[in-house]
């Protein structure tokens, strides 16, 4: 009998499914794929955009491309919510989707509490398209004056937005921005010393400052006011204070996680409703709290597009291992990364190699999927 498999956003977790979408019309059913764009952004090579050593083309996979090449259905629009009971999936747009089975890989945003009033010259770190538009802002910006630039958030996104608007500005050599990261209480706090001390010698070595012990508190369009009171002027503002899952779940009463994510059991599927599965940074997985880091999603790949299949076809699912600890490089721009994987920690160009070596080789996979 054919069923229809609604997949909500394409990304990370998402893409063998993707690759294999003919698989499930092969079999009778029906798929539709809805997302915001017609492309998804791979995020580890996001940073590397905005320092223009990649091009949007290098870091972009054609989503509704390869849907319709394969028979599906793209759907571009966003999803607000979903009713469990009847089965249905409700669109920004208004118009409702019945689904059998439903799938999310809808990750994460960044949220803007903080900023008041008007949002021009405002950018956040995610979703990575936004990073283009602070590309534009930011050299028209360069070219006509010395510009304070203001990152606040003090994890990874800050460490590798800083190095690439760095970067960005150093290759045209015209006025050097005054780079300023407001860290919160320390800058790269849940990573070992031994890349903290990396991070800080880079940046300084760069003149970019570092302000810790001090959270934000209110940003505004040109203006970032910290808790202690202190203002600073800022241009440009990018926001990189970490990331929540999509709001879908709270707004539609399904069962989430602590962080708002979408519960999941050990078949990365809906703790209450069988025919509901999740993927990547929108997931809160029930047996242990995952990072939201793309490594993740990248893992739940064959599961997820197994299990899928398993429950149109009545098979049996397969239970998601996270595995062990994950390798990270973090882009610093200048063609040079950090990387660290337990006690196995350098920084350097090797390190930036090894990077764009591992992001590019991801990417070609499944960029083939669009000829
Ligand atoms: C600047 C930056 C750099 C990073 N670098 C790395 C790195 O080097 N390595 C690493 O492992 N992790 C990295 N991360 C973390 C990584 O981005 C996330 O863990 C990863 O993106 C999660 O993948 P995802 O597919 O779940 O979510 P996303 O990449 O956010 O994809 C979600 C998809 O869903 C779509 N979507 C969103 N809302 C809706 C909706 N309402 N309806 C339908 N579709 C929707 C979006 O368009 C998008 O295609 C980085 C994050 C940032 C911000």
């Amino acid at each position: 009998m054919q069923k229809h498999l609604v997949l909500v956003g394409g990304g990370h977790a998402h893409m063998v499914t993707l690759k294999n979408l003919h698989s499930f019309i092969k079999q009778g059913h029906k798929v539709t794929v809805i997302g915001p764009s017609k492309y998804h952004y791979y995020s580890g090579m996001g940073p590397g955009m905005l320092g223009k050593t990649y091009t949007p083309d290098d870091i972009r996979f054609a989503v509704e491309q390869v849907v319709i090449k394969q028979g599906g259905n793209f759907v571009l629009d966003k999803v607000i919510k979903i009713d469990p009971v009847s089965k249905s999936v409700f669109l920004e747009s208004g118009d409702p989707i019945t689904y059998d089975v439903l799938s999310f890989n809808a990750g994460s945003y960044v949220p803007w509490d903080q900023v008041d009033g008007e949002q021009t010259d405002i950018f956040s770190a995610k979703p990575i398209e936004t990073l283009l538009k602070a590309q534009e802002r930011f050299l028209e910006l360069i070219s006509i004056k010395k510009t304070n630039v203001g990152i606040v958030g003090g994890g990874p996104s800050s460490l590798e937005i800083a190095g690439n608007i760095w970067q960005l500005a150093s290759d045209l050599g015209r006025y050097m921005p005054k780079i300023t990261i407001f860290a919160g209480s320390r800058l790269m706090s849940r990573f070992p010393e031994k890349i903290r001390k990396m991070a800080y010698k880079i940046l300084r070595k760069r003149d970019i400052e570092i302000i810790e012990q001090d959270y934000s508190k209110k940003v505004q369009t040109g203006r970032i006011t910290l808790e202690s009171g202190a203002v600073h002027e800022a241009d440009i503002i990018f926001l990189a204070v970490g990331v929540k899952p999509s709001t879908i779940f709270k707004e539609s009463h399904l069962p989430t996680g602590p962080d708002g994510g979408l519960l999941v059991n050990k078949y990365l599927q809906c703790t209450e409703h069988p025919e509901i599965f999740g993927g990547g940074d929108c997931i809160y997985f029930q047996d242990q709290p995952l990072d939201k880091v793309g490594v993740y999603a990248v893992r739940e790949n064959p599961v997820l597009y197994h299990n899928l299949m398993a429950t149109l076809e009545g098979g049996e699912l397969h239970p998601f291992d996270p595995g062990g600890s994950y390798l990270l490089i973090f882009n610093v721009g200048g063609s040079r990364g950090i990387l660290g994987k337990n006690s196995l920690i350098f920084d350097g160009r090797l390190a930036f190699w090894i990077k764009d070596y591992i992001d590019r080789k991801f990417m070609r996979e499944f960029q083939e999927m669009e000829k």
